[in-house]
């Protein structure tokens, strides 16, 4: 009998992660692999039990010890059943996918479900920067803006599992288009695509940029977070000015979770947080203190930046199947 061990898969639309770790949560062996979302559910999911297979076996263990599994997927899902109800960057093969079951009778082990997200908050608030704190909001901003809610330190998932969705909280009335079809939310206004798009209307409008040659220097088509970086640092008028209006209105969802929650905690992560550090965060805690309706001890509110970068959702998912699994087996008893 070895010791037991945990599995965490943290599945993109262009690449999944997986770790296996102890039961606290320290990785013993991690694996990248692409997805290859064109080739269907069916053998995604053999990939993705075949990746397990070797992780553990890299881990110096064995799928008898893997005690839990979890794996966060980009999509609406039911954590109780298990069942990815469709994802939109993993396509239309996924839809009504009961993936925990399948890869729980693959593997062996029980296999638990969460959103990508929201196991990224999980993954922050027991091994991150909230570690600790046992209310926290966790913002992950990149081409899209996700959020998850840890409230008395458990993952608060919501009445119909879509709690966190911080993204879509309107923040300009009749404002620009955002990917779910309104007008106005926080995504269409402070994501990287919302900057990107930004930036090139500036450029359009005939505003100077360092960027056209900043991203043809690094090879890139689009505008990463390591190009809009390379802006900041050159002095871009045109991108710090669409940069800071991001941060104005990220500042402004920030106040909105705070007054709501008063959490401990508010973690922002992704990409463009990753790259820019202090320089994003700082700007953001200035502009939500002001909205803070108390405006008592505003320090005990830690706005903090991410710390467990591409890592936060595997290891949040492994550490989710170790609760769900205690959960399942208090129960029992
Ligand atoms: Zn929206």
């Amino acid at each position: 009998m070895g010791k037991p061990v945990l599995v965490g898969v943290d599945l993109g639309g262009t690449s999944f992660l997986t770790v296996v770790t102890n039961t606290k949560g320290k990785i013993l062996s991690k694996k990248k692999c692409k997805t290859r979302v064109e080739e269907g559910a069916g053998i995604i999911l053999e990939r993705i039990a075949d990746t397990v297979r070797e992780a553990v076996s890299s881990a110096d263990a064995r799928l008898k010890n893997v005690r839990a599994m979890g794996i966060g997927v980009p999509g609406p899902l039911n954590p109780e059943t298990g069942v990815l109800l469709h994802g939109p960057n993993l396509g239309p093969t996924w839809n009504n996918t009961p993936v925990a079951a399948y890869l729980s009778e693959r593997l062996g082990c029980p296999v638990y479900l969460g959103n990508d997200v929201n196991v990224g908050a999980v993954g922050e608030q027991t091994l991150g920067a909230a570690r600790g704190y046992k209310d926290v909001v966790t913002i992950f901003v990149g081409t899209g803006i996700g959020g998850g809610l840890i409230l008395n330190g458990k993952l608060y998932r919501g009445t119909r599992y879509t709690a966190g969705e911080i993204g879509h909280t309107v923040l300009l009335a009749d404002g620009p288009l955002c990917g779910c079809g309104r007008r106005g939310c926080a995504e269409a206004l402070a994501s990287r695509t919302a900057i990107e798009r930004e930036i090139w209307a500036g450029i359009a409008a005939g505003r100077p940029s360092a960027i056209p040659a900043i991203m043809a220097e690094m090879g890139r088509q689009d505008m990463s977070s390591s190009v809009l970086a390379a802006a900041l640092e050159q002095g871009d008028a045109l991108t710090e000015e669409v940069m800071s209006k991001a941060q104005y209105y990220m500042g402004l969802l920030v106040a909105s979770v705070v007054n709501l929650l008063d959490p401990e905690a508010v973690v922002l992560g992704g990409g463009l947080v990753e790259r820019l550090g202090g320089d994003y965060v700082e700007p953001v805690r200035e502009v939500a203190e002001q909205y803070y309706i108390n405006q008592q001890e505003r320090t005990k509110i830690h706005i903090v930046e991410a710390q467990l970068k591409d890592q936060a959702g595997a290891l949040g998912a492994a550490i989710m199947a170790r609760q769900s699994w205690e959960r399942d087996h208090a129960r029992k008893k």
